[in-house]
This record gives structure tokens, C-alpha cells and sequence, in this order.
């Protein structure tokens, strides 16, 4: 059986920067890429908010650049997940998707969290092309222009006015007639005259080309399943975030949304010498500029544990 000091699950901001750091500290960290090496960041564009870089950056090359940086303080990368891990006991069991099994004194999981999608076709042929999750990522790309944001949530109201400061109209498509976000984020939706709700709806189709872009959307009555359009270039979904923590099997504390646990200030989860960062345990932030400086708390706490 293979053994290591530090085992790092996923490799978005978060756990590259814990590769970064744990390699510089000479630990030898194990850090396993997962299904979507990269992370999430590799299914946008370009990436404006990142300290450092002046002209922006695809987020693809970004997530090389941090690989190609934990590889060179000798984060030994590795394609593939993790299917099953025991924390009951030190040192840690994990096993790969190839069977390979690995025994880690400490573990860092940078597993990130999924957005949940509506689940339309035309949804995946637009997404990165009018179609997002993320309106502080992307809003930014449809100043002046008429967007829609999908959602009832505390989220869809801020992603909604949010964008209301960049866009010229917001209509916010809710499936009933009651929001479910907080009453003052409710307040500030049905106040703010750049939004319009559309409520009891649904959208059935996100309209457009591969040339343009997102067009517009259809939207279904979901009382009455009449159908009716509008014209936007922007679809922001916001119907909740799913974090990566299936894999654990209920081993570690989870918030009631699932979030993994951490005792702030540090990256300490319920199980010594498991360490969280990044949008596994942020229900609140979801940026890669603190899933990176989480990534760096996670990997000094782990130097800390071994070194105790
Ligand atoms: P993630 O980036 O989600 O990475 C998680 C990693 O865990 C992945 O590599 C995955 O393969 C791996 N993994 C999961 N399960 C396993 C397993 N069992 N075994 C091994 N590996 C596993 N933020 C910004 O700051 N600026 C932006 O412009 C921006 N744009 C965005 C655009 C989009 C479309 C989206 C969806 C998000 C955007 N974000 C942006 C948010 C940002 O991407 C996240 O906050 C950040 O990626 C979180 O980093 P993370 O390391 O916690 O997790
Ligand atoms: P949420 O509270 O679970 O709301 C999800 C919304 O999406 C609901 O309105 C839901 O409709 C709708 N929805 C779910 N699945 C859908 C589907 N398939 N199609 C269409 N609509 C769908 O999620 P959230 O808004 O992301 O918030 C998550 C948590 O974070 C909450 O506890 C929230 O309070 C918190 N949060 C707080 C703040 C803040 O305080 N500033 C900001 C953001 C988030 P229904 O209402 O009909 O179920």
C-alpha cells in the first residue's frame, strides 16, 4: 500500500494552492485531480477577478499555471478520484477509481461544489455562451444588456440585484408565487425597479444560436402552461449549490446544506488531521481567490499536525 503525509482530493484553486503550499513545506503531498481536473473554473471564460492578472486570464490557463506551480514544489498530481476514503482511524485509508489504495496521515479534501442546473438541453449547448451560474463571474460580460435569473432563493435575489447594477432589466423566473429568499432580500428584489418578476413560470427553452449566443428564452405558466418569451442575452441560473462530499459517507460534520464543517479560523473539520477549503466548506463566498487562500490554510494546518 502507498503511503503519504498529506493526500489532497481535487484540483481547483483550493487544492492546488494546498499543493503548493504542503510541497514547498517538503511534505510530498498526493493530490488527486478528480473528474473535472481544474475545477470549475475550467468550464468559464476568462477570469477578470483573480489578483495578478491585469488583462484577465481564460480560466483554463490559470488552472495550468497553478498546476504546473504545486508540480514544481513536488505535489505529485494524479488523474483520477477518490471513490472511497475511511477516516475512522489515523492513518487514513483512500481508495482510487483504478482500486489503488493509499494511506494518508493527514487528508485535505478540495472537493469544490456543483451548481445545480435546470436540465435542459439547450441549457448545456449555451452554457459559457449566455448561460451561467455565477453572476459576480459573469455579470460583468452583459452591462447595459437584458439578462434573466432563474430561482427563488436568497441567491437568485442577489445574483438579481446584483446584476440590476450592471444590466438594464433583470426578470427573475420564479416556478411559484412566493419568494423563498429572506424577507429584506425580498423586500429589495420587489422594490428594485430594474427587476421584473415572472412569477409562477418556468423556462422551457433558452432561445438562440452557436453564432449569437443566447437570444431569449420561452417560459411556461406553471399553473397554467401557457407559453411566452423574452428577449435576453444572459440566462444566470441560481437554484442552489450541491457541495462534493458524497464520496465521505457521512464521515465528517456537514452543515444542514451539506457544507463540510470547519472551525474557523482554521481549515480543522470534526476528524484530526482531515482538513476542508474552498467551496466545500463555503456555502457563502464561492471565489477562487478564497478558495485559493483557504487552499493555503488547509496546507499550513496539515504542517502544524504533523509537526505537533
Ligand atoms: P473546484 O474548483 O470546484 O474544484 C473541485 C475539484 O475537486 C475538481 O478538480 C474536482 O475534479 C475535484 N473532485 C471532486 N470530487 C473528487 C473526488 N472524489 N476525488 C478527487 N477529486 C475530486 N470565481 C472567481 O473568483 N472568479 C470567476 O470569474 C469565477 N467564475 C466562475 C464561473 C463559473 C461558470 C463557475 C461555475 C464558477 C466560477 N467561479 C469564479 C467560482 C470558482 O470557480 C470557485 O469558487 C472555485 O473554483 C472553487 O474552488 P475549489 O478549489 O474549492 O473547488
Ligand atoms: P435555496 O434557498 O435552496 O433556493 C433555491 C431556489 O431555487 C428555490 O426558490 C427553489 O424553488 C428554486 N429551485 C430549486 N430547484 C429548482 C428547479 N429545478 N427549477 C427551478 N427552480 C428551482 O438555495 P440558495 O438560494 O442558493 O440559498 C442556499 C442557502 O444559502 C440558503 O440558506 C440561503 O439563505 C443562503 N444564502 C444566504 C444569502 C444571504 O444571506 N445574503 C445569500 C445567498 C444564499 P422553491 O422555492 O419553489 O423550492
Amino acid at each position: 500500500m502507498e503511503k503519504t503525509r498529506c493526500l489532497i482530493i481535487g484540483s481547483g484553486p483550493a487544492g492546488y494552492t494546498a499543493g503548493i503550499y504542503t510541497g514547498r513545506a517538503d511534505i510530498k503531498p498526493i493530490l488527486y485531480e478528480g473528474e473535472q481536473p481544474g475545477g470549475q473554473l475550467t468550464i468559464t471564460t476568462e477570469i477578470e477577478n483573480f489578483p495578478g492578472y491585469p488583462e484577465g486570464i481564460a480560466g483554463t490557463a490559470m488552472m495550468d499555471d497553478l498546476k504546473r506551480q504545486a508540480q514544481r514544489f513536488g505535489c505529485d498530481v494524479r488523474t483520477g478520484f477518490i471513490k472511497n476514503i475511511d477516516l475512522s482511524q489515523r492513518p487514513f485509508h483512500a481508495v482510487d477509481d483504478h482500486g489503488n489504495e493509499i494511506e494518508a496521515e493527514t487528508v485535505i479534501v478540495a472537493t469544490g461544489a456543483s451548481a445545480k442546473w435546470i436540465g435542459l438541453d439547450s441549457e448545456k449547448q449555451f452554457y459559457g455562451a449566455g448561460v451561467s451560474a455565477c453572476a459576480t463571474c459573469d455579470g460583468y460580460f452583459y452591462r447595459n444588456q437584458e439578462v434573466a435569473v432563474v430561482g427563488g432563493g436568497d441567491t437568485a435575489c442577489e445574483e438579481a440585484n446584483y446584476l440590476s447594477t450592471l444590466c438594464s432589466k433583470v426578470y427573475l423566473v420564479h416556478r411559484r408565487d412566493e419568494l423563498r429568499a429572506s424577507k429584506a432580500m425580498q423586500h429589495r428584489v420587489l422594490t428594485n425597479p430594474k427587476i421584473e418578476m415572472c412569477w409562477n413560470s418556468r423556462i422551457s427553452q433558452i432561445l438562440g444560436t452557436d453564432l449569437d449566443g443566447v437570444t431569449g428564452i420561452e417560459l411556461e405558466d406553471t399553473k397554467t402552461g401557457a407559453k411566452s418569451q423574452r428577449e435576453v442575452t444572459g440566462v444566470f441560473v441560481a437554484i442552489g449549490h450541491k457541495p462534493n462530499t458524497d464520496f465521505l459517507a457521512g464521515q465528517l460534520e456537514l452543515d444542514e446544506q451539506g457544507y463540510i464543517k470547519v472551525q474557523n479560523p482554521s481549515a480543522a473539520t470534526s476528524v484530526p488531521g482531515v482538513f476542508a477549503a474552498g467551496d466545500v466548506c463555503d456555502p457563502n463566498y464561492r471565489q477562487a481567490i478564497v478558495a485559493a487562500g483557504k487552499g493555503c490554510v488547509a496546507a499550513m494546518d496539515v504542517e502544524r499536525f504533523l509537526n505537533a
